[in-house]
């Protein structure tokens, strides 16, 4: 910007130097003032763009300030989210560490379940079996005394007979042989009970 005015203040200079012994003493003031005229407005001209510079070295500076508090502000909010996110991160860890332990409970509370529906299971069916075979065996063991009073031990003079093998006067045909008490079917019905009874 101020190049040409140098131009121009360089060659008016040399051109006064060349007219300096010819030129009137008015028109070697006139030259000087005009040349001082010219540093002059140059001065103005660069006080003007200090002036410039300064405001807008002062605009910079407050938006600098302002972007330094925006960064300072979002560099605490980001420190913030971060303290956030790891709050969450903790609690999404402990939620799942509870749950895994409820879990566990859980299945091993299943397995317990099972293994008692299954013990009650098999309770049921030996009860289911067990019964019958019990009754069964009562029955049997009725029927077998029964049979035991019919085959009773009576007394013949010296002898001991089986009342139910044995003849008796006045039953049908006659017997010959007497059978001695115990007889084999109260042999074998007291083989059969007397470990029980
Ligand atoms: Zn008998």
């Amino acid at each position: 910007m101020t190049a040409p005015e140098q131009a121009d203040l360089r060659q008016r200079l040399l051109d006064a130097l060349d007219a300096d012994a010819m030129r009137p003493r008015a028109e070697r003031r006139g030259l000087v003032n005009a040349m001082l005229d010219v540093v002059s407005d140059d001065l103005t001209a660069r006080d003007v763009d200090t002036a410039r510079l300064r405001e807008a070295h002062a605009t910079m500076a407050l938006q600098a300030g302002h972007y330094e508090r925006r960064w300072e502000s979002t560099v605490v909010e980001a420190q913030r989210q971060a303290r956030r996110a790891d709050e969450l991160e903790q609690r999404a860890v402990d939620s799942a560490w509870n749950t895994m332990r409820l879990g566990e409970e859980i299945t091993r509370l299943r397995k317990k379940l099972a293994a008692a529906e299954t013990e009650n299971t098999r309770l049921h069916a030996l009860l289911a079996e067990g019964l019958p075979i019990a009754e069964a065996a009562q029955e049997a063991s009725t029927v077998l005394g029964t049979v035991l009073a019919l085959h009773r031990p009576v007394q013949r003079g010296a002898m001991t007979i089986c009342d139910a093998c044995s003849p008796r006067r006045g039953d049908g045909p006659s017997r010959y042989v007497l059978v001695g008490w115990p007889c084999p079917t109260a042999d074998a019905i007291n083989a059969a009970t007397l470990p029980t009874t």
